[in-house]
């Protein structure tokens, strides 16, 4: 018994009782669509791999290679010994393909976020109290960037919202944050990417953008869709977690700005750089990335296929225009219901709940990748029929 375990133990139980304990189920992939849990073989369609990119030979092959020569840790965070040679090369490879002037990579996601908006959002750089408007759904990692700043929140891709919030916060003080996603994690829809810059450019607002499930699947080469409006948005962070199939993420940017984060960014100062093996992965996934035309027409076509089966079955698939497919089934425990019940038929769908999600739209995330075959699609669309709320 540790000292603070007598009240953690009683929350824990009554979160219990609320049915929203969470438990990590350990599992065993071996590719984005299949996973042993439980001893048992099952189609994942839960997994963010969604170009099957964390099982792939030349991946696994730089891992190893970069492993062998530069060793299993880098020894210092970047600014003392980490930055080993391999990470200019990463980063410029990645700047070039995403069209920036410049790109700083990150230890994840979660840490970029976090570390990149209180470096911004200082007082003195912005010109006074920041005004940040965030979209209702923006991600945790966002949420935590932004801690200790109040947010505006506009309503989930409502620019018509955002433009009327600017004009009633506006005024000759800070500089305006615009803080959105790309696609949304647990919606699967898009943000209106040119509407936004024009947006921005109308209220002089600093336009910062999280790409982590468009990199790699979505816009030219498959670069995420900030591709589209090619120089217009301040900032573009994305991930190699998801799509890219390793791990760690990255910054897109002008220079200086770039050159600030290194300076300001104590997230990226205190901790040390990733290791040589993971920089391996991530280089050769900005290989392949931008030639998997192919698996991501698969992915989008399987995604159509399913979207097409829910309208029919009457489940609502929101807004979703990408990869990530959800089935909004209403109540927490009528969606881990359906998870149970495609789990009994082999298949993994997670159940996603509050407060992931908001109240009443608990929900099946599917997620579609290029390793799943059409059988695999059809086996899913034969259970549809049986989720309905
Ligand atoms: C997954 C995710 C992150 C975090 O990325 P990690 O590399 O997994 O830490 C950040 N933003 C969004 C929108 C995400 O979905």
């Amino acid at each position: 018994m540790a000292r603070l375990d007598d009240r953690l133990v009683p929350y824990l139980q009554e979160l219990k009782r609320r049915g929203g304990y969470r438990t990590m189920t350990p599992g065993a992939p071996e590719s984005a669509a299949r996973i042993t849990r439980g001893g048992r073989r099952l189609v994942n369609f839960s997994s963010n791999d969604y170009l099957d990119l964390a099982h792939h030979p030349e991946l696994i092959q730089r891992a190893v290679e970069w492993t062998e020569r530069w060793g299993a840790g880098s020894g210092a965070s970047r600014l003392v010994t980490g930055t080993l040679d391999i990470y200019q090369a990463v980063e410029e490879k990645l700047a070039r393909l995403k069209g920036t002037e410049a790109a700083l990579i990150f230890n994840s996601g979660y840490q970029a976020n976090a570390a990149v908006l209180p470096a911004l959002l200082d007082k003195g750089m912005i010109g006074g109290e920041p005004r940040i408007f965030t979209d209702r759904l923006i991600h945790a990692s966002l949420h935590h960037g932004c801690r200790g700043t109040r947010q505006i929140r506009f309503r989930h891709n409502d620019l018509d919202h955002l433009d009327s919030l600017l004009k009633k916060h506006s005024g000759p003080r800070s500089r305006p944050f615009i803080i959105t996603e790309s696609v949304f994690s647990m919606d699967g829809d898009r943000a209106d990417l040119a509407a936004l810059c024009d947006l921005a450019d109308r209220h002089g607002a600093f336009l910062y953008v999280d790409e982590a499930h468009a990199t790699g699947v979505l816009g030219p080469k498959g670069m995420g869709l900030s591709g589209h409006v090619p120089g217009r948005i301040d900032l573009v962070m994305g991930t190699f977690s998801k799509a890219l199939g390793c791990f760690g993420a990255y910054i897109a940017c002008s220079a200086p700005m770039r050159d600030y984060l290194v300076n300001r960014s104590a997230g990226f100062i205190y901790s040390t750089a990733l290791p040589p093996g993971v920089m391996g992965a991530m280089d050769a996934a900005l290989d392949l990335v931008p030639g998997m035309d192919a698996e991501r027409a698969r992915l989008h076509a399987h995604a159509d296929t399913l979207r097409r089966a829910l309208e029919r079955a009457g489940i609502s698939a929101g807004g979703s225009s990408t990869q990530i497919v959800p089935a909004v089934i209403g109540s927490a425990d009528a969606a881990l219901a359906a998870s149970r019940l495609l789990e009994e038929h082999g298949i993994l769908g997670v159940a996603i709940r509050p407060p992931t999600v908001a109240e009443g739209t608990s929900r099946l995330r599917f997620a579609m990748t290029s390793a799943h075959t059409d059988e695999d699609i059809q086996a899913l669309l034969a259970l549809i029929p049986e989720i309905a709320p």
